[in-house]
């Protein structure tokens, strides 16, 4: 790749067809530190007539011959982790122990879905009819649209990257304007792996909507793969079905975290702090709501504060930090606009609560991790995705109520339980709305487990053994004997 020309198109690299170009940013300094291609609508539907011209010959390949090439991407990967991890936390900010496991992340998924391409299992089925047989095939679903988000800005993309090679679909794909180069990055992987010119492209773009319009609107395009913001998925999905595009949308979240009075508060209050604070609170599977039962409010506060109080915020790269910058200015308006919200409401400010200033940085994009207790429903936090280092405090007295106000959102992805009552922990998981549920557990993502929400949080599910099915079509052959 020469430097600036990052659109990776029949398997070569170049500039966007107007040689427009747009900085790259560092959010802790906010100083820019490279450049990417500007990509357009022409520079889309180049990217698009390759994917489609390589897909009869690609989804013609044995299950063995794409695996192999997932496989050597997995270890080219493996090979620059530190490399990819440094520029992750560059460009997008998240403290480099962080970086690294996205990086572990990533690689998992080159490897799942290289395994899971030789399974894709087709049926036969017995028919009422003595003269026929029905066969059922499981066959790629074409050109597939890939537009990916900035806070994981490498494993987004391999997990949707990944299954869509191993089910010999060829991709196109869109980064987030804020982390161009780690897609790069990927894509350099992808080439070096052997990947036959044209099966993925990509078009990184200061403005997306030019490229996805594109591509939303071609025919050609059998499928759509999104991670973003329910408002703009829904905005994509409602533009896709003007095909009737297959769509897997990975959208936004509202996790709450239910802490009940049989749980162990203190691995409650350590688990709540790790994940609230998990890429400085830029994570879909963050908790927003944290609803702890009467007897133990006071006691898991304070430990939970104790812990927020000691994380340290500056640049990802600096030892010791836990807390890096939000990506830019609007999301810190969004920290102040839901603290001053929830103040004025009655709410208590344990701990932050406002802009902080790391030593030596000049990067105006860094919020103090803050806790905020006596959250009630009329809080705007209590109903919009925080999206940041703000964590929510919220009294229950029992557990019908705690379930009630747990669903009360539209959102639906990532939950929390923690209790150490059996036949609670069933019919509190039982009863949650969620797509995931940790129980006394914080991480319940793999590659080898379903991503993915339910109600706004989107639809489908990426990983785990049902993954690739979302770029696959189910064919029926009905044959005469
Ligand atoms: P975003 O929706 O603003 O952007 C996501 C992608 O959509 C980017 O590539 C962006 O360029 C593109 N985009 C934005 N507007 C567009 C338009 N009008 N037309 C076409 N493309 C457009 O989201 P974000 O701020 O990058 O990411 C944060 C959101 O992503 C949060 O809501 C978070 O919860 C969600 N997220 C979900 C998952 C998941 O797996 N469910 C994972 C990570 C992030």
């Amino acid at each position: 790749m020469t430097d600036g020309a990052t659109l990776y198109i029949d398997g070569k690299w170049t500039g966007a067809a107007d040689g427009a170009v747009f900085e790259v940013q560092d959010p802790s300094s906010d100083v820019a530190f490279g450049v990417a291609s500007a990509g357009g609508a022409a520079d889309a539907r180049a990217a698009l007539n390759a994917a489609t011209a390589a897909l009869p010959a690609w989804s013609r390949t044995t299950a063995y011959e794409r695996s192999e090439i997932l496989v050597r991407a997995h270890r080219l990967l493996n090979e620059r982790a530190e490399a990819l991890a440094q520029l992750m936390t560059r460009e997008q900010g998240k403290p480099l122990r962080m970086a690294r496991a996205e990086v572990r992340y990533a690689g998992d998924f080159l490897l799942w879905f290289a395994e899971e391409a030789k399974r894709v299992y087709g049926m036969t089925i017995p028919s009422a009819r003595a003269d026929q047989r029905f066969t059922v095939l499981r066959q790629p679903v074409g050109v597939v649209a890939a537009i990916t988000p900035w806070n994981y800005p490498i494993s987004m993309i391999t997990r949707k990257v990944a299954p869509a090679i191993a089910a010999g679909c060829t991709t196109v794909l869109k980064p987030a304007e804020q982390t161009p180069l780690c897609a790069v990055a990927v894509f350099e992987i992808l080439h070096e792996a052997g990947l036959p010119a044209g099966v993925a492209n990509l078009v990184t773009a200061a403005d997306p909507a030019p490229v996805s319009d594109v591509w939303l609107d071609a025919p050609a395009v059998r499928k759509l793969t999104f991670t973003g913001s329910t408002e703009v998925g829904k905005h994509l999905a409602a533009r896709a079905a003007g095909s009737m595009k297959r769509v897997s949308m990975e959208l936004g979240g509202h996790a709450p975290f239910l802490v009940f009075d049989d749980a162990d508060v203190e691995h409650a209050a350590k688990g709540a702090a790790l994940v609230k604070y998990l890429n400085t609170g830029q994570a879909c599977i963050c908790p927003n709501r944290i609803y702890v039962q009467r007897p133990n409010v006071e006691a898991f506060t304070e430990l939970f504060t104790t812990r927020v109080a000691k994380l340290k915020v500056g640049a990802g790269t600096t030892d010791g930090v836990t807390v890096g910058p939000l990506i830019d200015g609007a999301a810190m308006q969004k920290m102040q606009r839901q603290v001053e919200d929830a103040v004025a409401k009655g709410a208590r400010l344990l701990t932050g609560g406002s802009p902080v200033r790391p030593e030596g940085l000049t990067g105006q994009n860094f919020f103090a991790p803050t806790v905020i207790a006596d959250v009630t429903p009329e809080m705007l936090i209590y109903r919009e995705e925080t999206f940041g280092p703000i964590a929510a405090i919220i009294g229950f007295d029992d557990e019908s109520q705690a379930v009630t106000m747990a669903n009360d959102t539209h959102y639906g992805l990532a939950s929390y339980v923690y209790t150490d009552d059996l036949r609670r922990a069933t019919r509190v998981t039982e009863a949650l709305r969620f797509g995931m549920v940790g129980l006394n557990d914080i991480n319940p993502t793999s590659a080898a487990a379903p991503f993915g929400g339910v109600g706004e949080s989107g639809t489908g599910r990426e990983g785990g053994p049902t993954g690739i099915d979302e770029y696959l079509d189910v064919k029926v052959i009905g044959a005469a004997v």
